[in-house]
């Protein structure tokens, strides 16, 4: 088979991948973009995007609960679990035809199939609607992302369990939800399902949940769980399973010393992310591996091969859309002559339950860890008109500070998190003090002013 030649040959069409293959396009550049399932990537078809749909669904849901104290009445309503995947679904629908007319505008080539190298630079595809071609590129993108692992315990895998990918097409309502794994994905399921009306259940195996954050926000986070009704098993172990999810499973867990079984109805798996680079033969393309099966990439993200790049997830990127993205204009900088790196990026997170959770550099136990020396400003979001206004006053605002007066780290759980932690974000991107928040004149009420609140008062039993 000879080789279709193209200046450009980007393997998967998420985040990095797309934008690449616009630009590239549009600057005349022969460019072909192989994907084997989800046009656009996971984002809009199967993670962030559709998450979020239906999570403000399952807000609608707590909105219309007369215990808000909203002082709206409504009528006895039910929540249809079909109107809330048809409404997701005509949003991913709309986004993937946005994604296919980017892709007609800007000249890229879409190629709907799975590619595998033969050699460096060159792939064979197999393609969806049948047969096969070999593409070669001048320079080779590899932007193939992750997918939901599925723990190696006995029965699990035979019990059918779901994934993200699964439940954000669930057309009915999980009597009782298992979701194994207590970081974002599972949290943001757990209490979005348990508001439609599921009972919900998570295993997870660390301490805490969120196990990268200091612990006063993991417990917060459990905190909100529990308060929401979420049953969270923590230290705990799922030894065995037996049953069909969808239908009846029971799990048995091991948690400290004790064994216990649980029965439901459902297996949500969000227990960390699997490398998509397995099915690649990638080291026919001269492309290597780390011990985990993520790319192996320098700061540039560059990899072993040359004129071979990867981006995103599999180049063991922060797992985020806005990592992603930048990752992309990294690489295309340096095309164009820049001298771009990953290092030192300040890569914000935010944790989409109500209330949000949102951080920034530093959290408390990494300046620790790291032995670097700062002050601790902390106010509840009781202390924030904004919240008072919303009867949304669970949650903090907590901020590292520097020697210098810099803000090391901000981290904020409550009503509107990712909004006000943008704010901080850019505080710190320009190198601001906090001083210049304390001083700063924001509209009342706003949650902006409560970063006044926090830099004025926030210092009350600092360390
Ligand atoms: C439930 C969930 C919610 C999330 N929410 C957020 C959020 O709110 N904010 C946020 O920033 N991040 C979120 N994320 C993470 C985010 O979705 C990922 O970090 C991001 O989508 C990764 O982009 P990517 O381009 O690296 O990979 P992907 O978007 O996964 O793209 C890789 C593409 O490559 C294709 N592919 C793989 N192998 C091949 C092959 N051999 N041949 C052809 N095509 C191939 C795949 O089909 C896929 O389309 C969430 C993730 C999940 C699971």
């Amino acid at each position: 088979m000879t080789n279709e030649q193209y200046h450009n040959l980007i393997i998967g069409s998420g985040e990095a991948g797309k934008y690449l293959a616009w630009n590239l396009a549009k600057m005349g550049q022969t460019t072909a973009v192989v994907e084997r399932s989800m046009i656009g990537g996971s984002c809009p078809n199967v993670a962030c995007l559709p998450s979020k749909n239906i999570i403000h669904s399952a807000k609608a849901v707590a909105l219309a609960d007369p215990t808000t104290g909203l002082g709206v009445m409504t009528g006895s309503f039910k929540v249809d679990m079909s109107g809330v995947a048809r409404r997701k679904s005509m949003m991913v629908n709309g986004l993937v035809d946005l994604h296919l007319a980017n892709f007609k505008a800007s000249g890229a080539e879409l190629i709907m199939g799975e590619a595998r190298f033969t050699e460096p630079k060159t792939v064979q595809l197999m393609l969806n609607g049948g047969g096969s071609r070999q593409l070669r590129g001048d320079r080779v993108f590899l932007c193939v992302g992750t997918r939901a692992s599925i723990p190696d315990v006995p029965g699990l895998t035979d019990s059918g369990p779901m994934t993200h990918v699964d439940a954000l097409n669930l057309e009915r309502l999980p009597e009782h939800l298992v979701i194994l794994g207590g970081g974002y994905v599972g949290l943001e399921f757990a209490q979005a399902m348990r508001r439609f009306g599921s009972r919900v259940t998570i295993v997870q195996r660390g301490r805490q949940l969120l196990d990268r954050e200091d612990p006063e926000v993991s417990q917060a986070l459990l905190e909100l769980m529990k308060d929401d009704g979420v049953q969270v098993l923590l230290q705990a172990e799922v030894l065995s399973v037996a049953g069909r999810s969808g239908d009846n499973v029971t799990l048995k867990i091991r948690s400290g010393t004790s064994e216990s079984l649980v029965e439901a109805s459902d297996i949500l798996v969000a227990a960390g992310r699997t490398p998509n680079t397995d099915r690649l033969d990638i080291a026919r393309g001269g492309v290597e591996l780390d011990s985990r099966g993520y790319i192996r990439v320098n700061e540039k993200l560059q990899t072993s091969a040359t004129d071979v790049w990867a981006m995103g997830d599999c180049a063991g990127s922060p797992q985020f859309t806005h990592a992603g993205y930048d990752d992309f204009r990294i690489v295309l900088n340096n095309l164009a002559g820049g001298n771009r790196s990953t290092r030192g990026r300040l890569i914000p997170y935010c944790l989409f339950t109500d209330p949000e959770l949102a951080r920034v550099g530093m959290s408390e136990s990494e300046a620790k860890a790291k032995n670097v020396p700062y002050r601790v400003a902390k106010v509840p979001m009781s202390s924030v008109p904004r919240m008072q206004t919303l009867s949304q006053t669970r949650g903090f605002a907590k901020a590292l500070i520097g020697t210098d007066n810099q803000i090391l780290g901000f981290t904020v759980f409550g009503a509107e998190a990712s909004e006000l932690m943008a704010v901080a974000q850019t505080a710190m991107l320009g190198g601001m003090p906090f001083t210049a928040f304390r001083d700063a004149i924001f509209t009342h009420p706003t949650a902006a002013e409560g970063l006044i609140v926090l830099f004025t008062s926030g210092f009350a039993g600092a360390k």
